[in-house]
């Protein structure tokens, strides 16, 4: 499942390599990749052929297209194993190639949405009523990232201690914040050495000041681990950061030492996920939730 560092390095590779383009055709090829699209693929190619792709946007996790001119934007739904793809015209078809895009110049390439498991797809949405940033309206609700330069700090810190919730669970409410997975939210909270269960009411303002600074910075690490994959020969603008290359210290190293106390680290089931930590630096609350 792509993070948001992920989509982000998606997102550039489009802005570079998609925007400015008019599409000259469409193709579906499978119906669950336009099922998010009620009138269905003939209608979602119709509607889109002819149009101009603006710079590609990005809220949290998901990703959109703006259609010059027309308060309609394409949105991209990655799914589990998604990817949008840059291709030569004529390159062979990927076995699991959903939709073509053509487009009616001379540049040699075409957009590709290829997606193994289909949970993925493509649609068409207006703008939601009083975006001032253009936000399709399925996602009119999606609260801003933390690396969005317009998200408000004080607003976010004010809300947690608000909230009668816990703090991993506050990281991924995608109204609260959104961009935040499983992943990130993990090594940011390995940082700051809070356990995932601490009550969010609990959490001082430096506190979670600080908590905010490492989630920015666990995600700059990863875009910028992840910056340069999209500019290759093939143009793969599918988002493939490396984030599993570069070194976690939290996620995915259960009984592995910590890498600050030498403890071995945990894994404890969490909400149909996993949670992974320092038992000793990051204490559980005393009071259960
Ligand atoms: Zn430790």
């Amino acid at each position: 499942m792509p993070e948001l560092p992920e989509v982000e390095v998606v997102r550039r590779g489009l802005e570079r390599w998609v925007a400015g383009r008019t599409v000259a055709g469409v193709e579906v090829l499978h119906p669950r990749a336009v099922r998010r699209h009620p009138a269905g693929g003939a209608d979602f190619a119709a509607r889109l052929t002819g149009q101009r792709f603006e710079p590609a946007r990005r809220r949290g996790k998901y990703l959109w297209l703006p259609l010059a001119g027309t308060g309609t934007s394409v949105l991209g739904h990655l799914g589990m194993s998604g990817q949008l793809l840059v291709q030569p015209e004529g390159a062979p078809d990927e076995k699991h190639l959903r939709i073509r895009i053509r487009f009616d110049d001379r540049a040699g390439t075409e957009l590709r949405f290829v997606d193994q498991r289909t949970f993925g797809g493509l649609s068409l949405h207006d703008m939601a009523p009083d975006s001032a940033d253009g936000l399709p309206d399925v996602i009119g609700h999606i609260a801003r990232d933390p690396l969005d330069p317009a998200f408000d700090d004080a607003v976010f810190q004010a809300a947690l201690r608000l909230r009668r919730t816990t703090i991993k669970r506050a990281l991924l409410d995608q109204s609260l914040i959104s961009g935040v997975g499983n992943i990130y939210a993990d090594e940011a909270l390995w940082r700051a050495r809070l356990h995932y269960d601490r009550p969010t009411a609990t959490l001082t303002r430096p506190r979670s000041a600080e908590l905010l600074g490492h989630v920015r910075d666990v995600m700059n690490a990863a875009l910028a681990a992840g910056g340069t994959s999209f500019d290759s020969l093939y143009v793969n603008v599918n988002g493939e950061s490396g984030y599993f290359d570069r070194s976690l210290d939290a996620y995915g190293r259960e009984d592995e030492p910590c890498r600050r106390c030498g403890t071995p680290m945990r894994r404890r089931a969490w909400m149909n996920r996993s949670s992974y930590f320092c038992p000793r630096c990051q204490r559980p609350p005393r009071v259960s939730p």
